[in-house]
């Protein structure tokens, strides 16, 4: 073992270090399980183990690579075999719930999901949600300032996030753990750290927002005639409900999900263009039902939906959801899968949609297949394909045909997952050069070294 693994060893114990084929065993992409190649992972259990490990590889040049729940899709934590991976792992740790406050202050490798649980047995609600809450981490969710399917209410993490600790690559540590709304006392500098990928500083500690829980829940599924009524019933039920989660399915992905894999009960016929997942979260399970009712009998009347299932169990309701997160059911049947993320202005995108299926026909006619859904009130759809070839050539095409017409639209290639490597080439179609310009000097100023996910995001050189 060489010296700096012997000092790191000496600052975490044996237990905080992992070699060997503890670390080819674990994987660096949630779709492929492809093996992680680093050197070794080193797991601190605390703020001070951080900035010890970081100061001694800032001064033996040493790049590290952050991971959390490792549930990100972007490449964010893939690691050479000459870099180290910091694994927050063993920081998982609630170090506070304040109900009078409404914050909770934790370890930034906490999983998203304990943190709900933490904010439930106070009679509160973390609203974050999204298909990886058992896996992902309080960390990784700040670092790739995750979305999920209650942006449409609650926002994104940055929205939930007070106040923060990070180590900078020098080992230096900045707290910042406020637990006010208001306070504007100078930048807010936490915000350099959320949706920065670990490229500028590791998150070691968050003092997050709760919300009041909202004990009434309704759910629907609704089958939607075109994509006009798909726009108009959002309208609608945006204003007259406390909406939570307004999710499209293409009816691509819903007959996958469904009839075609077999996977997933279709509670709805499979011939409808479009079928939206609506959720409202409230106060009064007997009011909000009936008027959800009421308000899903006047879509019906209207036109934009002809048909709909309402849960009226908390099992019913997983049912609904389970077609609309069950993600592996994706991956088995578009084997190899092409996963996008991307972000463009609702009246755009159903011709976006229809010119990259027939861009797909044209290009791959035997193997192309396309499945689309997300989250629509965010402008947010989430595009999976297959050509059944993952070469690099083929990939490159697909991503092409898919992130070319968004740059005329004003759209993103990344809505909430981040850049990480995957989406570095493309950076350049969501943000301005003088953006990326900007973007260098904060890596530059924070990470004179290059030392802290080498290569994510922007590439320096
Ligand atoms: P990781 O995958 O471990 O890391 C992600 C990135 O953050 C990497 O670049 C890593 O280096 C960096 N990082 C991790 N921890 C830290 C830290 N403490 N400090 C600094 N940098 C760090 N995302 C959404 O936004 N919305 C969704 O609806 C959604 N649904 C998903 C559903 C499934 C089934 C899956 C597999 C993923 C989904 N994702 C979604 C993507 C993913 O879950 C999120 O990006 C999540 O926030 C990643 O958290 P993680 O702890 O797994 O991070």
């Amino acid at each position: 073992m060489d010296k700096l693994l012997n000092d790191l060893m000496a600052i975490v114990g044996t237990e905080g270090m992992l070699l060997g084929e503890d670390v080819s065993q674990r994987s660096v992409d949630w779709f492929t399980g492809a093996p992680c190649r680093a050197k070794a992972i080193v797991r601190p259990r605390s703020t001070e183990q951080l900035s010890q490990v970081l100061a001694l590889c800032y001064q033996a040049d040493q790049p590290v690579v952050t991971h959390g729940g490792m549930t990100g899709i972007v490449h964010g934590g893939e690691a050479a075999p000459d870099e180290l991976v910091i694994s927050l792992e063993r920081m998982n740790r609630i170090e506070e719930v304040d109900p009078v406050g409404s914050t909770i202050q934790v370890q930034a490798g906490v999983t998203l999901q304990h943190v709900q649980e933490a904010a439930e047995e106070i009679d509160m609600q973390f609203p974050l949600d999204l298909g990886a809450r058992g896996s992902c981490t309080i960390g990784g969710n700040i670092a790739t300032n995750a979305g999920g399917i209650r942006v449409i209410r609650y926002g994104m993490m940055r929205q939930q996030v007070l106040g923060l600790e990070a180590v900078l690559s020098d080992g230096t540590v900045v707290s910042s753990l406020n637990k006010m709304l208001k306070n504007n006392a100078g930048y807010d500098l936490k915000q350099l750290f959320i949706g920065s990928e670990g490229t500028l500083g590791i998150v070691t500690r968050a003092v997050l927002r709760l919300q009041p829980r909202m004990p009434s829940e309704q759910t629907a599924l609704v089958a939607v005639p075109s994509f006009d009524a798909l726009t108009q019933l959002l309208g609608l039920v945006s204003h007259e409900l406390g909406l939570s989660a307004f999710e499209a399915l293409w009816n691509n992905h819903y007959k996958l999900m469904t009839t075609e894999s077999g996977k997933h009960m279709p509670l709805l016929a499979d011939d409808s263009p479009f079928y939206a997942i609506i959720e409202t979260l409230g106060l009064d399970e007997t009011r909000d039902a009936e008027y959800f009712s009421q308000i899903l009998q006047k879509a019906l009347e209207a036109g934009l939906i002809t048909d709909a299932v309402l849960a009226n169990s908390s099992s019913q309701r997983q049912g609904i959801w389970a077609i609309r997160e069950d993600i592996e059911v994706l991956v088995k049947e578009l084997k190899p899968m092409f996963s996008y993320d991307v972000s463009l202005p609702i009246p755009h995108m159903e011709a976006y949609v229809e010119t990259l299926e027939q861009d797909l026909e044209a290009q791959w006619p035997e193997t192309g297949k396309m499945v689309v859904f997300g989250h629509l009130g965010d402008g947010n759809l989430h595009i999976m394909i297959t050509v059944r070839d993952d070469s690099p050539e083929s990939r490159r095409q697909v991503e092409q045909l898919v992130y070319s017409p968004l740059k005329e639209y004003g759209g993103s290639v990344s809505a909430e997952h981040g850049i990480g490597l995957e989406k570095r080439d493309y950076l350049n179609i969501s943000r301005s050069s003088e953006e990326i310009a900007l973007m260098k000097r904060m890596k530059i100023a924070l990470d004179p070294k290059g030392l802290l996910n080498p290569g994510k995001v922007v590439a320096l050189d």
